[in-house]
């Protein structure tokens, strides 16, 4: 009896093995693309930072039901319903971006992120069948099931809080569920990597308080556009880790500050957190940055001396020309794949994730990845490199859902 199960279990355990992991080694590049392509619609897809909001404002969008298309079907910018769900986005967290110039007018930055938060309320509440507004991970994981899309909110920039921490409930109860203190300049809270004032050396004492009160209330922090200090100062005090919404691995960008240091991408893994891989080619390679930077002084200078503005109709048969003269420079898919890469070698599989910037990167996203619909060929890439399915089920969604639900149990205690 013993010596008849023994090579039934065996053929079991064999079959079992068979059902779980698929073949990845023997398939084809068509093969391999199709799976790919699979599991890009088996996970849920979260992506740290769109900026559809913002596209939509400089569009004049309007809230009656005539100007819905933008959303769902467009030729232009990289996010529409269409394209997502062809590549299975699902939780794209939606920009509340307010520009650095609204940082001495806090109620008018208030005022903005209100009405970019009714906007996305708006999409949600009039095309119901393909968006819903989610507040939590549980709620996109409903979304999901029911096939929509959903839409969290993350905040970029924290002016609208002005001096009164009160606003920080106030734009948790409005759905937002992680702010990125500061965007290109030091504001109020801390200080930015893009400006080199450094205003407070790290944060403010305010933004200490922004800090603790977000952790009380709920909300993650991001630490994307931080400067080195502010970063390492948000790791000391935050009781609960954080987020980098959309930045890549500053190793490959050196001098470019505005990307996260391996010193940094090791500490934020410790600390539990995720960094989003920014997929911006500017954020991806130094040679593509620095050619493409030489590009834009030289067609300034062209401009400049002309006495045109980019934006005068006059200029735009010489800067046409130009462009065919001197192409810009694209990251691939594959540079996407290595700052993956790059952060598991440091922290580890479980602290990556991905935070695109479509919709606010303009004409720099990676041969591949241009839009929404291409999320299949990174997969296929992490497929080809020998990421598991679960190390891909990590990267779409779970690490993130790690952090957010982390955040709010804490809240919870904290209350
Ligand atoms: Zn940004």
């Amino acid at each position: 009896m013993r010596f008849k199960l023994l090579p039934c279990l065996g053929l079991f355990i064999l079959l079992v093995a068979c059902e779980q992991k698929k073949p990845v080694d023997r398939m084809n590049e068509e093969q391999l693309r199709a799976f790919a392509d699979e599991l890009a619609h088996k996970f849920i897809i979260t992506d740290g930072h769109v900026d559809l909001p913002y596209r939509l404002k400089v569009k004049n969008f309007r809230l009656e039901r005539e100007y819905m298309g933008i959303p769902v079907s467009t030729k232009d910018g990289d996010f529409d319903y269409e394209r997502a769900k062809m590549g299975g986005l699902d939780a794209p967290f939606m920009s509340i971006y307010i520009p650095s110039s609204y940082q001495q007018q806090p109620d008018k930055g208030k005022a903005l992120a209100d009405s970019l938060i009714n906007m996305i309320n708006t999409i949600a509440n009039q095309i119901p069948d393909k968006f819903v507004r989610a507040n939590s991970a549980a709620e996109v994981d409903a979304a999901f099931k029911a096939g929509k899309i959903a839409l969290p909110l993350g905040m970029e920039n924290g002016a609208p809080i002005g001096d009164d921490l009160a606003n920080v409930k106030y734009f948790y109860d409005r759905g937002i569920r992680y702010i990125t203190l500061t965007h290109g300049k030091d504001n109020q809270i801390c200080d930015s990597s893009y400006d080199t004032t450094r205003t407070w050396n790290g944060l403010s004492p305010f933004g200490k308080n922004v800090v603790a009160e977000m952790n009380k209330v709920g909300i993650m922090v991001d630490i994307s556009h931080f400067s080195d200090s502010t970063f390492y100062q948000v790791m000391r005090i935050s009781k609960v880790p954080c987020i980098a919404s959309h930045s890549s691995c500053r190793a490959f960008t050196p001098g470019f500050i505005r990307n996260m240091s391996d010193d940094m991408i090791k500490l934020l893994g410790q600390k539990g957190g995720v960094i989003q891989i920014n997929f911006g080619s500017t954020f991806l390679d130094s040679a593509v940055r620095s050619a493409n930077e030489q590009n834009r002084k030289k067609l300034q200078a062209l401009l400049d001396e002309k006495k045109l503005k980019m934006s005068d109709s006059l200029a735009k048969p010489l800067i046409e020309h130009f462009r065919k003269d001197n192409p810009s420079l694209y990251a691939d898919v594959e540079t996407v794949a290595n700052h993956i890469d790059h952060v598991v070698k440091l922290a580890g599989i479980d602290h990556v994730g991905l935070g695109s910037d479509f919709d606010g990167v303009g004409d720099s996203l990676p041969t591949g990845l241009k839009d929404v619909s291409q999320y299949p060929n990174l997969i296929f890439v992490l497929l080809k490199r020998g990421y598991t399915e679960s190390d891909i089920e990590k990267i779409c969604y779970k690490n993130v859902w790690r952090v957010w639900n982390a955040v709010e149990a804490y809240s919870k205690s904290a209350k």
